[in-house]
């Protein structure tokens, strides 16, 4: 019989006690290599917008939505599905150039991972129905992405719904305006556009009115 290889620190594991040894139990890798990323970018492009990307078959599937996710089960937004994205794409925060495709600041507003309810998401991509749950520091609990049969407005690009299913991440609170900064740097639009060289002026019409100061510490935080 082979031996089946299934984590790299098995062997490693097995021969330790770790309730009485103080040996390292081997650092688990950050995510196990089955989670699948899960982002959310907001881009203040010529149209402020939240770019929803899940990571499939070493891409990043990606839905532009323009008014962003809701909390509130009731609020379907629209998400139109564009061009997959390099994984390392899910990385990034910074500015792209004016003039360029997509011209504007970028935030990574929303990171961690994500799970399908179907294991055969091409399958549920193809039907158009795509339920899952997300992890990441903003958004958790159940999702579904669903088709619509009509493009808005004309359009030829496949239109999707991002609806929050009941649960008890389901919220009526504007998650967009409640926590309105990047994950990564904690910075708002305007900042990061001001830092690496951006239009600030354009990048703050992407952030909430008021949130122009630094950020208020959570009492609860202090440590
Ligand atoms: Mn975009």
């Amino acid at each position: 019989m082979t031996r089946r290889k299934a984590e790299p620190l098995e062997e490693y594991r097995g021969k330790r006690n770790f309730e009485v040894t103080a040996e390292p139990k081997g650092a688990r890798p950050r995510a196990k290599s089955a989670d699948l990323l899960y982002v959310i970018q907001k881009h203040r492009a010529s149209q402020l917008h939240y770019d929803f990307r899940l990571e499939w078959r070493g891409v990043l599937l990606s839905w532009a939505i323009p008014k962003g996710p809701s909390l509130d089960p009731s609020v379907k937004r629209l998400a139109a599905h564009v061009e997959d994205h390099p994984l390392e794409y899910g990385g990034f925060e910074g500015v792209i150039a004016e003039g360029e495709y997509g011209g504007g600041t970028v935030m990574l507003w929303d990171r961690g991972t994500w799970t399908p309810d179907d294991p055969d998401v091409d399958m549920s991509l193809e039907k158009g129905d795509l339920k899952f749950s997300l992890a990441g520091e903003k958004l958790r609990g159940s999702w579904v992405l669903v088709r619509t049969k009509l493009g808005y407005g004309g359009s030829a690009k496949p239109q999707w719904l991002l609806i929050k299913h009941r649960d008890r991440f389901a919220s009526t609170e504007d998650v967009l305006l409640q926590q309105p900064r990047s994950v990564l740097s904690k910075r708002l639009l305007a900042e990061i556009a001001r830092d690496e060289g951006g239009d600030v002026p354009k990048a703050a019409k992407g952030d909430p009115a008021r949130s122009g100061q630094a950020p208020t510490p959570k009492k609860t935080s202090a440590r």
